[in-house]
């Protein structure tokens, strides 16, 4: 069990369980785009460290950027998403690939969907790591899913709460009592 700040959290899934997902998504898109020379988009912050693994597993070349977005707060998701740092290449005509840390409400694939909407692009594809679905409230297609997870905050792997724990190669589960499962 750790502690990051005021919470506890406990082992959730390991570092090998995280690998091995990130290997079977690298194989899954490989293998359906072919010869189509993909840019990845991670949205940080919580996606470096997938996205990093992500593109040393990818076989065949591929361009790799990064858009910033929050949507939340401490522990829960807020409806207010803000772009902080935006797309600055042409994608017009190119297979795009959103790689995401975790889909929770999806708020920021809403938002995801608003940006890239006039962006020309020749495709949209989504790839996210974990997936809660009894939270998910929008009907986006998830093209890739690494992991279906329990509505359940979890840090480590790129998550953090309150800034903390994103550098755990192996992922946390918030350790809820009583008292907590009011704020979660
Ligand atoms: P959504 O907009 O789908 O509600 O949430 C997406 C973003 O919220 C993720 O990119 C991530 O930054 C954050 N998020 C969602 N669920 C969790 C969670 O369980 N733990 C942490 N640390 N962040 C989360």
């Amino acid at each position: 069990m750790i502690k990051l700040h005021d919470l506890y959290f406990k082992p959730f899934i390991s570092e090998e369980q995280i690998q091995s997902s990130v290997e079977k998504l690298v194989e899954e898109i490989a293998s359906d785009l072919g010869d189509e020379m993909p840019v990845f988009v991670g949205i940080l912050n919580g996606s470096f460290m997938f996205v990093s693994d992500f593109v040393k597993l990818y076989p065949k070349p591929c361009e790799v950027t990064f858009i910033k977005l929050a949507s939340y707060e401490g522990v829960k998701s807020t409806e207010d998403i803000q772009r902080l740092i935006g797309l600055t290449q042409d994608l017009t005509g190119r297979t795009v690939v959103i790689l995401e840390d975790i889909i929770d409400s999806g708020n920021t694939l809403e938002e995801v969907h608003r940006i890239f909407r006039n962006e020309n692009v020749k495709q949209l594809i989504i790839a996210t790591l974990f997936y809660k679905p009894e939270a998910y409230k929008k009907d986006y297609k998830l093209h890739y899913v690494g992991m279906e997870i329990p509505n359940k905050f979890i840090v480590g792997y790129g998550l953090d709460y309150k800034g903390l724990g994103r550098d755990m190669p192996a992922v946390y589960q918030l350790k809820t009592t009583q008292y907590m499962t009011n704020i979660v």
